[in-house]
């Protein structure tokens, strides 16, 4: 293996048909190689032919796999039992694996992707990074459902929160942005793509987040759209006969974006305002109310914030959603600069006025690089 390898990183998001992987340097944020497997059949044989399509273009992992630092797994759910990045051994895959009741969607597909990559790169290092472990450390207030104590506690019912790799890799860069010590900033993150969470973050701790038991909580989403009455489901199982097999598919498939206009890509939904779609412009309204009221909640949680950032798809990329997410809130001590918020850049960038009191920022999120340096530094 060529030395430009040696301690780079092998970050690997295995999803239900999919594999995503970087090939990154931990330390400069390199990358050597990325991409992404679609219609995913079997994660052995997809990931075997990433390694053999590398191999061809002279990047051999397998034949000298001591170079290579670690492969670094994105895992969603660690329950209350994983908060760290955590080297993964039988007892560590057999834990992730009863964890999987929590997330029936997401831990499985992960399981598949650390198996065929402990198999295929026999003698790396395996490290999983959750998606839950930065909320870990959140107020019994924030984490608590208000139901029953003896059936939360029964069956691990709490607020977890998920995209904490991201919400943490963006608000750990914002004190740097404002030139102030991280213990005094309290800030405000919204991770806006497919999925679509919001923290809020004191001192470099996360004390709330929009996403609970499941990813199913909180924003609006593509597919799945966030905090609803739970009598809905109660009336659709008495009116309807929904089964758990039913609610599922509505509640994850047919519900947000999607289920309000038929389209979850927010570039798609864009597209037909213009057109003068209502099924879409409804579907954009709802997602920008529903996340102007947690912009709201987190100022009050906080009381007040020095900053408020978006990250992911939408978030970095659709200038109008971070306008209208924020519009009018002068009093609150926000406002959005037009021309700032207009500049299409890769790069962290604020968007607010000079006289706003909360910072505005975009923050590109990064969660392979994350990964991969939580990785290797566990090692
Ligand atoms: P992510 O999950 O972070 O990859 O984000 C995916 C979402 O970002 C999809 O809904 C995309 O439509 C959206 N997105 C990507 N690029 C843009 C863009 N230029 N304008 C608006 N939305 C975008």
């Amino acid at each position: 293996m060529s030395s430009d390898l040696r301690d780079a990183v092998f970050v690997l998001n295995a999803g239900s048909s999919s594999l995503k992987y970087q090939l990154v340097h931990p330390d400069t944020g390199v990358v050597v190689a990325a991409g992404l497997v679609e219609r995913v059949q079997n994660h052995r044989d997809a990931l075997a032919g990433v390694f053999e399509q590398l191999a061809a273009d002279g990047i051999d992992l397998r034949a000298d796999t001591g170079a290579l630092c670690a492969v670094g797994h994105r895992v969603v759910h660690g329950g209350q039992t994983f908060y760290q990045p955590t080297l993964i051994t039988d007892e560590v895959v057999a834990e992730i694996e009863r964890l999987s009741a929590l997330a029936p969607l997401h831990n499985p597909p992960a399981l598949l992707g650390i198996g065929a990559a402990r198999e295929l790169l026999p003698g790396v290092p395996n490290v999983a990074v959750f998606d839950t472990a930065f909320f870990h450390g959140m107020p019994d207030a924030a984490t608590t459902y208000a139901i029953d104590r003896d059936t939360a506690q029964q069956y691990g019912i709490r607020r977890y929160g998920f995209h904490g790799t991201s919400h943490e890799y963006v608000s750990s860069l914002v004190p740097g942005l404002l030139r102030k010590p991280a213990a005094d900033v309290d800030q405000i993150v919204l991770h806006l793509g497919n999925g679509a969470s919001a923290s809020a973050i004191r001192g470099g701790r996360a004390v709330d987040t929009s996403m609970g038991l499941t990813p199913l909580e909180g924003l609006v989403m593509g597919t799945r759209g966030g905090d609803i009455d739970p009598g809905i489901l109660l009336h659709l199982d008495r009116v309807a006969g929904y089964t758990s097999a039913d609610t599922d598919e509505l509640l994850n498939r047919r519900s947000g974006l999607k289920g309000l206009c038929g389209d979850n890509d927010f570039r798609a939904v864009t597209a037909r305002i213009e057109d003068g779609d209502e099924a879409a412009r409804l579907a954009y309204d709802v997602y920008i109310h529903r996340l102007r009221k947690y912009v709201g909640a987190y100022l009050a949680v906080l009381g007040g914030a020095d900053a408020i950032s978006f990250t992911a798809g939408v978030g970095e990329n659709a200038a109008a959603v971070r306008e209208d997410a924020l519009a009018g809130m002068q009093r609150l001590g926000i406002e959005i600069d037009p021309e700032r918020n207009a500049v299409r850049s890769g790069e962290a960038r604020i968007i607010s006025t000079d006289e706003s009191a909360v910072t505005v920022f975009v923050v590109p999120t990064n969660e392979e690089l994350a990964i991969a340096r939580q990785s290797a530094a566990l090692l």
